[in-house]
C-alpha cells in the first residue's frame, strides 16, 4: 500500500455530481471519470465506503414536491439514491472494481439491505460499498447518512465531493478574491457560518470525531491527493 493517510474514507457523492453538463438524471462519461478516481484509490488499498445522493432524480424538498407530503417526497428521494446507487455498481464493474450496493429500505430484488458487519467485511475484502437510501428516513439527507454511515463504519475521514475544490472565504464565482480555506475547525466554520454541509450532519462529524475534507471530485487526481495528505480541498477538524 502507498503511504497513505487514510485507510478507510466514506465518500459522499451528491446525486448532481452524476449529473455531467446534463440538467437531469446519470451522464454516463461523468459517473465513468468519477468511477476511475475511486479505483484509484482503492487500487491503492483504501477501503472505500460511498453515500450517494439522489438530487439529480428527485430531492424531497424540491419545488414540484411542494404540494406534496413530504414524508411521500423524502421516500421518492430515497429510491432515486437507490437508482444511482446501481449505476455506480454498474459503473465500477465495467471499470473492473469490485462493488456491493447496500440500501436502507427494504427492496431485496434490487439490493440487500444494509447491514453493518457485513459492509465491513466488504470493505475489508477490498469491495467498495455504496449506501442506498440514505438514513432509511424522511426529513433527512444524505449528508446525513454520510455522517452516520462514516461513524458506523470507523472511517478516518468523510471526503465530500463537490463541484468546488474546497471551503472559500467567499463564493469564488461571485468573487474573485475569495481563498481556499487549507483547514478550518468545527468551531470557526460555526463561527464563520461557513456552509460545509447540513446542520445535522455536521453536528453528528463533530460529536463522533469524524474530520471532513471538502474536495472537487470533477478535478483529475484531487480524490487521490487527498488520501495521500497532500494539499486538497478544505479539511474540517475538531
Ligand atoms: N432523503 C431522505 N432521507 C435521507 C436521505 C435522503 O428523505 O436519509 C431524501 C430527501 O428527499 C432528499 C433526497 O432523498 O432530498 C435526495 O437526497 P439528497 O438531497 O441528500 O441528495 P444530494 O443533494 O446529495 O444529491
Amino acid at each position: 500500500m502507498e503511504n497513505v493517510k487514510y485507510k478507510r474514507v466514506l465518500l459522499k457523492l451528491s446525486g448532481e455530481s452524476l449529473m455531467g453538463e446534463d440538467a437531469f438524471g446519470i451522464n454516463r462519461k461523468t459517473i465513468m471519470k468519477i468511477v476511475a478516481q475511486v479505483k484509484e484509490i482503492a487500487d491503492m488499498g483504501v477501503q472505500v465506503g460511498i453515500v450517494v445522493g439522489g438530487g439529480n432524480i428527485f430531492r424531497g424538498v424540491s419545488s414540484q414536491a411542494g404540494s406534496m407530503d413530504r414524508a411521500t417526497a423524502d421516500y421518492m428521494g430515497m429510491m432515486a439514491t437507490v437508482m444511482n446507487a446501481l449505476a455506480l455498481k454498474d459503473a465500477f464493474e465495467s471499470a473492473g472494481a469490485k462493488a456491493r450496493v447496500q440500501t436502507a429500505l427494504q427492496m431485496q430484488q434490487v439490493a440487500e439491505m444494509y447491514a453493518r458487519p457485513k459492509a465491513i467485511q466488504y470493505m475489508e475484502e477490498g469491495k467498495i460499498v455504496i449506501f442506498a437510501g440514505g438514513t432509511g428516513n424522511p426529513f433527512f439527507t444524505t449528508d446525513t447518512a454520510a455522517a452516520l454511515r462514516g461513524a458506523e463504519m470507523c472511517c478516518e475521514v468523510m471526503l465530500k465531493a463537490t463541484n468546488v475544490d474546497g471551503v472559500y472565504t467567499a463564493d469564488p464565482k461571485k468573487d474573485p478574491s475569495a481563498t481556499r480555506y487549507q483547514s478550518v475547525t468545527f468551531d470557526e466554520a460555526i463561527q464563520k457560518k461557513l456552509k460545509v454541509m447540513d446542520t445535522t450532519a455536521f453536528t453528528l462529524c463533530q460529536e463522533r470525531h469524524l474530520n471532513i475534507v471538502v474536495f472537487s471530485i470533477h478535478k483529475e487526481g484531487a480524490l487521490k491527493d487527498v488520501v495521500l495528505g497532500k494539499d486538497e480541498g478544505t479539511l474540517v477538524h475538531n
